[in-house]
């Protein structure tokens, strides 16, 4: 496997070249990747020391001349290096890469996080997250054991990649044509990922190949395309094949899996192990509004976009103002006629003034040349976001503005966020007031904004509605203050979030439904295992969304880490592994008692798709995420039943 990430494309370039891409850069990241280079750490012991994190700057606050000095130094560094013939970077002592974790980061990185990083950033290159299958002298393969994986997004791919290298036998069943999963399906115009780029891919393999900060849909459906095809996955994968049922037959200890092919015929397979890696954000969901159906013109919904129809010079309904809407207005508000946008709840900004920019082209140079630039820049997208973030949104009943705001750091948020509004709407109160939520910051998912948004909500064709919807005529939308005539309706009204699996049907043990086990409360072990599921591994369901600022991709990796760890029990000769009912439900208990902490759950937060039916939260990760690495880097046999 690829993994040597450290691994760059030799440097050639001629001195100016190299000083000129310097200019582009991250000095912090810089300055780390000189220590891996020399293995002498005087430039993180020198009296240039980054001050302090500005969120998304990237340069510790670094003055103009500090900065010049450490490029400086860098060039003649990289100089000797390249004329080296680039030799491979230096393995550094774990308490020299702690030490320039904490000169980065301005502060000390508790050993936990260093332990964290470490495992992320893997700077020796040694794949720490592969699967360990025993010693096959000692204990051979089981003949008979296999893997079947539902779908070929981000896990099923990541999942495909992880069984290739240990060499389990695997077949994915995709439903789509192709891999991406949310990446193949979301092609609506102005699709991009609003976690950071370099963030947003595996901790494997390079990162070098994004354009932008905030990569669009056709390069992140090419990022997972590579390493698709660069693992050699497609021998492995049978398309269109929709999953429909997975029945375990405890006799056999095998999961006997329906599924559906393009021409309608259903099959079966079956397999040791099962793993869905269908995600959570894959059904889309269609607004029960009445009239809906007779609507004479398109109407689609942002996941299913209909490329055939043109919005040029047309009356568009955009229903929705999530994080789809959000970037599909500015996204075709130059071509329509006249843009109705029907926001139900506004949503919270965080100004990013890189979200749309271009990757400056030293940094991509930095990204493929420069030994661990792309992990000490990860580190720091990591380290300034995610687990502070979870702050923002931890109750204080003591706060005395809660619950519009959710405690003191949220409250200065909340100001902050507010200005940015008042910047960009402040002359015009009426729309200002539309605009701003009264809920506090990242109670519902955050926004990326560069002022996109309200600058097409500004434009003299563009209306927005916020006004509840009463019906659809054939040529109209009508809500409680009037009637808006429109020719085409997109529906950017989100998925099925908390009905984690469906519409499969997973029957267990006993021909126990999961879906009457989980009666609406979706919960795994670790959000990943179910008693009486024996072999079942759920990648990206329960409490694996992320809404407090990090990647996904991060979770998943930590499951597939767990999930590694059973398959080797399997691969051995075992039969079957589930968690223990008390295992299950202490685990469950203590994530409802965390979200129980958190605002996402409040009953001030009206509508939300982190919300199920009944007013709960299962779908979004309530830990921090040094927590959850922890939690799943060890499979723990006293929490398991293995037989
Ligand atoms: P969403 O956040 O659930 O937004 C759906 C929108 O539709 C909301 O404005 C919602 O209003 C509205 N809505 C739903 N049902 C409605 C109804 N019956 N009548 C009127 N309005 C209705 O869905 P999404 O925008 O597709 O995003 C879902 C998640 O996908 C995001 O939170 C994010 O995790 C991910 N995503 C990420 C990106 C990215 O990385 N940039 C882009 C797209 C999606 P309420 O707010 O009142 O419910």
């Amino acid at each position: 496997m690829a993994h040597g990430h450290l691994h760059v494309e030799p440097v050639t370039d001629g001195d100016d070249e190299i000083a000129a891409a310097l200019e582009d850069v991250s000095v912090p990241a810089l300055t780390a990747v000189l220590v891996g280079l020399t293995g002498d750490p005087a430039p993180v012991r020198g009296p240039i020391r980054p001050r302090q994190w500005v969120h998304n700057e990237f340069q510790g606050a670094l003055t103009e001349d500090e900065k010049a000095l450490l490029r400086r130094d860098a060039l003649a560094v990289i100089r000797s290096w390249r004329d080296a013939g680039c030799p491979p970077a230096k393995e550094l002592d774990p308490a020299l890469v702690h030490e320039i974790m904490n000169w980065i980061a301005c502060e000390p990185v508790p050993d936990d996080y260093v332990a964290m990083y470490r495992d992320e950033m893997d700077l020796e290159g040694r794949n720490p997250r592969a699967i360990r299958l025993p010693d096959p002298e000692q204990v051979p393969l089981d003949p008979g054991f296999g893997v079947l994986v539902i779908g070929c997004g981000e896990s099923g791919l990541l999942a495909g990649i992880r069984l290739k290298e240990a060499g389990i036998p695997f077949t994915i069943l995709e439903k789509n044509a192709d891999v991406g999963g949310t990446w193949y399906e979301n092609r609506y115009p102005g699709a991009r990922v609003d976690v950071a780029s370099h963030y947003y891919n595996y901790s494997f393999g390079p990162n070098d190949s994004f354009s932008e900060y905030y990569a669009r849909q056709p390069e992140l459906y090419r990022y997972f395309r590579a390493r698709f095809d660069e693992h050699g996955i497609g021998a492995h994968v049978r398309w269109r094949c929709e999953v429909e049922r997975a029945v375990w037959d405890d006799d056999g200890a095998r999961w006997q899996v329906t599924y559906r092919t393009a021409d309608g015929t259903t099959h079966t397979a079956s397999a040791s192990a099962l793993i869905s890696g269908v995600g959570l954000l894959s059904r889309p969901l269609i607004p029960d509004i009445p009239g809906l159906a007779d609507f004479a013109g398109p109407a689609f919904h942002s996941a299913q976009w209909d490329e055939r129809v043109d919005l040029g010079g047309r009356r568009v309904a955009l229903i929705g103002a999530g994080a789809s809407g959000f970037q599909l207005g500015p996204a075709v508000v130059d071509e329509v006629e006249r843009l109705t946008v029907f926001q139900r709840t506004p949503q919270w900004m965080a100004p990013n003034p890189r979200y749309h920019d271009q990757i400056r082209p030293g940094e991509r140079w930095a990204m493929r040349h420069l030994p661990g630039y792309g992990r000490w820049y990860r580190f720091m997208l990591m380290w300034q976001s995610s687990d502070r973030l979870l702050e923002l949104v931890r109750v204080d009943p003591e706060w005395p503005d809660f619950p519009r705001t959710a405690n003191a750091f949220s409250a200065t948020r909340r100001e902050a966020f507010v200005r940015w509004i008042d910047e960009q709407v402040g002359d015009d109160p009426d729309l200002a007031r539309k605009v701003t939520p009264d809920y506090p910051p990242m109670a519902k998912r955050m926004l990326q904004d560069n002022g996109s948004w309200l600058r097409c909500l500004r434009r003299p064709h563009v209306d927005l509605v916020n006004d509840q919807i009463l019906r659809v005529e054939p040529d109209a939308i009508v809500t409680t203050a009037g009637r808006h005539e429109v020719d085409v309706i997109v529906m950017a009204t989100g998925f099925r979030a908390s009905e984690v699996l469906w519409p499969m049907e997973i029957v267990g043990r006993g021909g126990v439904s999961l879906t009457d086990v989980w009666q609406g409360r979706p919960a795994g072990y670790l959000n990943i295992t179910v008693p009486d599921f024996p072999n079942l591994f759920i990648l990206g369901g329960p409490a694996t969304s992320l809404a407090h600022a990090g990647s996904v991709i991060f979770l998943t990796e930590c499951q597939m880490r767990y999930v590694g760890d059973a398959l080797a029990l399997l691969a051995g000769g075992r039969r079957s592994i589930e968690p223990t009912p008390t295992a299950y439900a202490r685990y469950a208990e203590d994530l409802q008692a965390e979200i129980g902490t958190l605002m996402w759950g409040h009953p001030s937060i009206e509508h939300s798709w982190y919300k199920a039916a009944d007013g709960r939260v299962y779908v979004l990760c309530p830990w921090r995420l040094v927590d959850y690495w922890a939690m799943t880097a060890r499979l723990k046999p006293e929490d398991h039943t293995v037989s």
